[in-house]
């Protein structure tokens, strides 16, 4: 078989055909032009149109290699006449009118990009890191246009820190099918909301039945305005992550008062009171009992956080004297409602948290995106099992 024949069926060519093939330095230059008098389809709605208009200059569009040199199509795109559109550029079978690599590039570079960094992936394909992050966004545009909106029925609303903490996005995962559904450029109400009125729309938020969220007040009242019918539901890892801040409050206001020589002995006993007992070692035990032989405060935070890990019960809590429990109580007890069915939904915000290291890894690989557009798109790209484009 030639070569011209061979890279025609690769491209699956029907109104045209490859006229040459040639070897030119670092690539292969593959010539093509129109088969006779086939017709030509239109760029914008892919009619067939029966009038060419001009000949425009020559394009080039870069292929995937073959063996090691890569392929550059070089052809010159007519202009059709469209009984619809008017004069219009044709459609390219090879390549998406605004490409200027084919699509079966483009999809190889876009299923790259989703295990290595941009950059990694750009030197793999010998492409610049600018024409990688065109690519995904590029992809991810066209996914989120084309991907299936199935019904949604339990959804867990978490933050994302970027930048340490400086920056937060929100992201929304379907837990059911653990699954990103959105990302948003903050975690204000005015932010999230276009999840609910854009992204769902009114028909698909009446389908909500439950939403895991952090204890945040926006979040909690776009889903009361939005999706009245869904159960609030706080995650429990963020409980405790509450329970221990309290804890910890604690620990550090009864170190400021010690003396120097006591300190010593508190010193790291951070971990100690925030670990679970049966994690601890024997060492760390023994410190432990020292500890809470010695200091009352603590040893009272110590074993409310104890209590409440074991029983959810809050009252303990209330009746202790100690204000960052207190407080914590307080929390909990305006947010009741999304607590208490946690004992009756087993439902672990685990996938969530599974979904959220990898947003990490991807801000690392990185080093961290400089704009939040381009930490979006690479969310998307990675957690959202978009599709790719059709190859024609
Ligand atoms: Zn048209």
């Amino acid at each position: 078989m030639l070569i011209e024949t061979f890279i025609r069926k690769q491209l699956r060519l029907k109104a045209h055909t490859v006229t040459k093939v040639e070897e030119a330095g670092e690539c292969m230059r593959v010539h093509i032009d129109r088969l006779g008098q086939r017709l030509l389809r239109c760029g914008v709605c892919r009619r067939r149109c029966s009038q060419v208009h001009d000949i425009r200059k020559e394009r080039e569009w870069r292929d995937l290699s073959m063996r090691k040199l890569p392929l550059k199509l070089r052809y010159r795109p007519r202009r059709v006449e469209c009984p619809r559109c008017g004069v219009r550029v044709e459609d390219f079978p090879w390549a998406e009118p605004w490409a200027r690599v084919t699509t079966a590039l483009f999809n190889a570079v876009a299923m790259l990009a989703r295990e290595l960094s941009w950059q990694g992936t750009a030197r793999q394909y010998g492409l610049n890191w600018k024409s990688v992050a065109t690519i995904v966004k590029r992809a991810v545009e066209y996914g989120l246009r084309h991907r299936a909106r199935p019904t949604v029925r339990v959804i867990g609303m978490d933050e994302v820190s970027r930048r340490k903490g400086q920056v937060y996005l929100t992201v929304v995962y379907d837990l059911e099918r653990r699954v990103l559904l959105w990302v948003g450029d903050d975690r204000t109400e005015e932010a999230v909301r276009p999840f609910f009125t854009k992204e769902m729309g009114t028909r698909r938020c009446h389908t909500l039945r439950v939403v895991c969220m952090d204890m945040w007040a926006p979040y909690a009242n776009l889903v009361r305005e939005y999706a009245t019918h869904a159960q609030i539901l706080f995650d429990r890892f963020h409980i405790v992550k509450h329970l221990n801040e309290a804890v910890e409050e604690v620990r550090r206001s009864e170190m400021r008062r010690l003396s120097l020589k006591e300190r010593v002995v508190f010193k790291r006993s951070r971990w100690l009171l925030l670990k679970n007992p049966w994690n601890l070692n024997p060492g760390q035990k023994e410190r432990l009992s020292t500890l809470v032989r010695w200091n009352v405060p603590i040893v009272r935070a110590y074993y409310l956080k104890e209590s409440f890990q074991l029983f959810w019960d809050y009252k303990q809590c209330k009746r202790s004297r100690l204000d960052p429990f207190k407080r914590f109580v307080r929390m909990l007890r305006s947010h009741l409602d999304g607590v208490l069915p946690w004992t009756r939904i087993r439902l672990s915000n685990a996938a969530v948290e599974g979904m959220n290291n990898k947003i990490k890894s991807i801000s690392h690989r990185s080093f961290g995106f400089r704009t939040a557009t381009n930490f979006i798109a690479a969310i998307y790209h990675c957690c959202a099992r978009l599709p790719l484009l059709v190859e024609r």
